[in-house]
């Protein structure tokens, strides 16, 4: 006996939300993605239809592997999985469900994709991005790409792309935001009590460390 799921003919392609980091091939002439999880190893583009990530001879998504692309219904989960210190820097991606799929509770796994537009996280200071610089790492032929602002940018020397020529790149008329600028919690919302009290505290730590580290130098 197969177990058969209801088969679904929506009129509008269905959308969703994910979270990648942007690429961007060798030669500067290709912009793309690649994933935080499975299958993060292949750069797709903007247009791409999913192959099946272990190799297998059969179309993604297949019902018995886990290929395929992947997407949640829910713009707020996908924000959620930014907070995890090994995504900070990845993106938000809002995409188009194209071809086959296989709908969960949660999300989608499917066919073909179309990535709407993309919101990149603020630089590393917490201001909003106004480019895409290296971020360090990638794969063979692409390089990984984070959000930097225009300070940072020039301050650290390196090579920034800004936002509307990675969307001319990567075409199809990708649509590139930044995302709001980190604002709690940051000191440059600060009266001078606050900062002074700030301060005090990072002195006492710095007491403390201090006082710790003479006492493992005095025990050595
Ligand atoms: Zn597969
Ligand atoms: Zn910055």
């Amino acid at each position: 006996m197969s177990l058969r799921l209801p088969s679904e003919r929506p009129e509008e392609p269905p959308t969703g939300y994910k979270i990648a980091h942007p690429m961007l091939s060798q030669d500067g002439t290709r912009a793309g993605f690649t994933g935080v999880s499975l299958g993060g190893s292949l750069p797709y583009g903007v247009l791409d239809a999913a192959r099946c990530a272990y190799g297998r001879r059969h179309r993604a998504p297949h019902r018995r592997c886990d290929c395929g692309f992947h997407c949640v219904h829910a713009r707020a989960e996908a924000e959620g999985l930014l907070c995890t210190a090994e995504h900070r820097t990845a993106a938000l991606l809002e995409v188009t469900v194209l071809g086959a799929y296989i709908r969960f509770e949660r999300g989608f796994r499917y066919a073909r994709q179309r990535v709407r537009s993309v919101t990149v996280q603020p630089c590393g200071c917490g201001a909003a991005a106004t480019g895409l610089a290296d971020a360090g790492w990638g794969r063979p032929g692409w390089r990984a790409l984070e959000g930097v602002c225009g300070a940072c940018g020039r301050g650290t020397g390196r090579r920034a792309l800004a936002l509307g020529r990675f969307a001319a790149v990567a075409g199809e008329g990708l649509r590139l935001t930044a995302a709001a600028a980190v604002a709690a919690g940051t000191p440059t919302g600060l009266g001078l009590p606050e900062l002074a009290a700030e301060a005090a505290l990072l002195q006492a730590r710095l007491d403390w460390f201090q006082s710790e580290l003479g006492r493992l130098r005095d025990r050595g």
